[in-house]
């Protein structure tokens, strides 16, 4: 069939596989350009499909050379009908991956429940024995608790009271404001049980209890902070709050971990167009101004750049830089404080007028086309593809 983009809203309901392909291989192509890392060599990355989990899973496999299992949740296609665009990433990835003659073994399904534990912990025992490294890199607007069967939903709000501030619809380029209410009943808690530790810390206990982790075994997950704009919606809002638990979870974790000597770390990460980042108001306008200021001093990093960087200069690279809450700072580019002084001052002068000018709109819009497999450089899209595709490794 030939694909084309269909969007609504923050969301585009096809994708293409080639571009979808080509992504992977850019992103394989980086990795390899900045030579190995002498890193883990057998990884779990839970979230592997899109965003920062599969660079994590890229840079792993290509940097070091490591046997990945990654775990995911997407659709697979059907007849006329494209994959979600994890699916296709995670084939191009696997075919890549074996290609080169690395192990990597995919299962898409809910992380969240225990049966996906379970499968994974059967198939590192059979194939791997034990890992040394897990990346949490979830990003989910529901979660069905596997206890209870209760399901829950995070919202993105204030805490306390409205939020009025300016916002973008990237596909349109208006700026105008938006007023968000702050969060009532449970939300805060609801949101914390989505996207909080918890989970993280399930799969470690159930991880660790299977003896399925090596001596030295470290986990990593990721994390936000941003800047004042966004605060009131984002680090002191109901996220935030999920935030500061997968925080908290950290030191827990890692001191569960301490018999193994290993660590438990939150990076906390730049912010990036994934399919996460485009669903919370205001990010997109605070992400068009960044993308424009540090593309304009040279230091505009992708997911791939930043988890290279956070694996080679931080991770294995002997220097963690930790802050004071004890968090890796990969962010540290974006929080720069001349960065930062820019940022402010275009988002004080941004207009619908001024915005292509004053802000890289243009990018934006091209990165959510390309989550997608579109707007890839090389990929013909008016060439008739088979949607099709399978994951070498998922039997459907
Ligand atoms: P993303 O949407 O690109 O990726 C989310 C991944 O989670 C996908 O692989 C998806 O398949 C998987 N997933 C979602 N629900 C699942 C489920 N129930 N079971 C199994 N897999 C599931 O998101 P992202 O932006 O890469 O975010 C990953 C992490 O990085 C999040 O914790 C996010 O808060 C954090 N982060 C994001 C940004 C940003 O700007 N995008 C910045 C800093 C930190």
């Amino acid at each position: 069939m030939i694909i084309e983009p269909r969007t609504r809203g923050f969301i585009c309901l096809t994708s293409h596989p080639i571009g979808c392909a080509q992504n992977v291989k850019n992103q394989i192509e980086y990795v390899t350009s900045k030579g190995k890392i002498d890193g883990a060599k057998k990884v779990l990355v839970i979230g592997s499909s899109t965003g920062f989990g599969l660079a994590s899973r890229i840079t792993s496999a290509f940097g070091s050379d490591a046997a990945t299992i990654g775990v995911f949740f997407d659709k697979p296609a059907s007849p006329n009908r494209p994959a979600s665009p994890g699916f296709y990433n995670t084939a191009a990835f696997e075919q890549e991956a074996h290609k080169a003659g690395l192990y990597a073994k995919s299962i898409n399904g809910d992380a969240f429940s225990n049966e996906i534990k379970e499968q994974v912990v059967n198939l590192i025992k059979e194939d791997l024995g034990q890992i040394d490294l897990i990346i949490y890199s979830l990003a989910s607007p529901v979660r069905t608790h596997p206890n209870t069967g209760e399901r829950f939903k995070s919202v993105l709000k204030p805490i306390g009271e409205v939020f009025t501030n300016k916002t973008v619809d990237f596909h349109t380029g208006e700026v105008s404001e938006i007023s968000i209410n702050p969060a009532e009943g449970d939300d805060i808690e609801n949101t914390v049980t989505v996207m909080g530790g918890e989970d993280w810390k399930m799969w470690m206990d159930a991880l660790k209890e299977a003896n399925v982790l090596a001596d030295g075994v470290q986990t990593v997950a990721y994390s936000y902070i941003g800047p004042e704009v966004t605060k009131p919606v984002y680090r002191n809002g109901t996220i935030g709050a999920a935030k500061d638990d997968l925080e908290a979870k950290a030191f827990i974790i890692a001191n569960d971990l301490k018999a193994l000597n290993g660590n438990a770390y939150v990076s906390v990460n730049k912010a990036l167009v994934t399919q996460a980042s485009s669903a919370i108001p205001v990010i997109p306008l605070y992400i068009s101004l960044l993308y424009k200021t540090m593309k304009e001093e040279g230091v505009h990093e992708g997911c791939i750049e930043q988890i290279q960087r956070l694996y080679s200069q931080r991770l294995f690279g002997g220097d963690l830089s930790l802050d004071s809450k004890g968090r890796i700072r990969i962010d540290d580019l974006e929080m720069r404080e001349d960065i930062q002084t820019k940022v402010v001052q275009l988002w004080e002068s941004a207009t619908t007028e001024n915005l292509a000018s004053i802000g890289d709109l243009e990018g934006y819009s091209t990165d959510f086309y390309n989550l997608f497999g579109f707007k890839v450089p090389g990929v013909d899209y008016d060439q008739e593809v088979d949607e099709m595709v399978s994951v070498p490794s998922i039997q459907e």
